[in-house]
């Protein structure tokens, strides 16, 4: 018989695994609060897992068309000078926000996406053989795995994010006390940039992003203070970086959380989107081949404690880059990340 599946969220795990499950026969309502996909957002790093990842939800060949394939990556202190040159294993693949959630809803057959469309209680949505809580790191459908509200964790600091005119080949991040600055290569001819910075509570877009960009990083080396020059001032995005505490299980009857609902993580390892494609495509399998009960408890034995490895590290390694002092410590542990790349 025919399963079916309603997701909530229709980010980059919900989409994903949208696709998954309609290759397979199955019926998909993908609920999205968004009126349609966005157009803004930053460049995400495609580690090779998540290629494979991709290649399991049908969109992989189209995602490294689009991307920029990467093989190095840099680490740099504020004058310049260098602190890690990563070489990665297997190339990996850089590509915007807009881009990867564009290559994921193409393959999906009209109207599965419900845009504008919230849902606040999934015990609203009866009838579905499985529910996927795919709504990012303030999941609503998480109260109904836990059994009560689970917030994140704001980690002390808060980064601008946006696009630059003009191309670069370079993959690098400029580390100071408290302060990073990262440069990479983007599609649409753009080039796609970050500033991270301490702040001491949930903090709000500065109110004069470029000046405020000019007294923090205005003084780094040449790379940094051109990159201010070409920077487009429509694009400025802020976020507050939260971490989920870690969860007992990520699964309860028959709904599975995925991706930043279930593991939202500091970005300073670039693995977030990563985990949430594995996820997509691990509980996509699990869900082909077993009953509903029997996948969401091995999508939980799977996924869970690897995730959660994982968030431990990110924080180890926001730790690590936002520093103030024991610069030494940070250096070394950019040097022993370098070499799991
Ligand atoms: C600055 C920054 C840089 C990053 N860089 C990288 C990187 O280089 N590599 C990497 O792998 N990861 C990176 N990440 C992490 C990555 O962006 C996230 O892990 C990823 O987007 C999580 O996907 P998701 O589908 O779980 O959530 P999201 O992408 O947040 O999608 C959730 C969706 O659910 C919708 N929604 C929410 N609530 C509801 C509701 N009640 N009803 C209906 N819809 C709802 C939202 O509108 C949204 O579309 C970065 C994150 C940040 C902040």
């Amino acid at each position: 018989m025919t399963k079916s599946a309603a997701i909530i969220g229709g980010g980059i795990g919900g989409l994903a695994t949208a696709n998954y499950l309609v290759q397979h026969g199955w019926i998909v309502d993908v609920f999205e609060r968004s009126a349609a996909l966005p157009d803004t957002g930053t460049a995400l790093g495609m580690w090779p897992e998540a290629l494979v990842a991709l290649d399991a939800i049908g969109v992989g060949d189209r995602v490294r068309s689009i991307g920029s394939q990467q093989k190095h990556g840099l680490f740099r202190r504020a004058d310049g000078s260098t602190l890690a040159k990563i070489d990665i294993r297997d190339t990996a693949v850089l590509i915007s926000r807009p881009r990867l959630l564009e290559s994921l809803a193409s393959t999906l057959p009209d109207g599965i996406v419900k845009f504008s469309t919230t849902i606040d209680n999934v015990a609203d949505l009866g009838g579905y053989d499985v529910i996927v809580g795919a709504d990012g790191v303030n999941s609503r459908v998480r109260t109904a795995v836990v059994g009560h509200q689970v917030d994140p964790e704001f980690l002390g600091f808060s980064a601008l994010i946006g696009r630059a005119h003009g191309t670069t080949d370079t993959v690098a991040e400029t580390w100071d006390e408290e302060k990073i600055f990262g440069i990479s290569p983007r599609d649409g001819g753009v080039t796609n940039w970050f500033a991270a910075y301490r702040q001491p509570a949930d903090g709000r877009m500065p109110a004069d992003p470029m000046a405020f960009l000019r007294s923090n990083f205005g003084h780094w080396h040449s790379d940094v203070t051109e990159l201010l020059d070409r920077i487009d001032t429509n694009s400025f995005i802020h976020y507050n970086v939260k971490q989920m505490p870690k969860l007992d299980s990520y699964v309860r009857g028959n709904i599975a959380l995925i991706g930043d609902s279930a593991h939202a993580m500091a970005p300073n390892l670039g693995r977030g989107a990563c985990e949430t494609l594995i996820d997509a495509a691990t509980l996509g399998q699990a869900l082909v081949s077993h009953d509903v009960d029997e996948a969401l408890r091995r999508y939980d034995r799977k996924r869970r404690k690897h995730t959660q490895r994982l968030l431990t590290g990110a924080r180890l390694m926001s730790k690590a880059a936002m520093s103030t002092r024991f610069n030494g410590p940070r250096d070394a542990a950019i040097r022993v990340v370098s070499k799991f790349a």
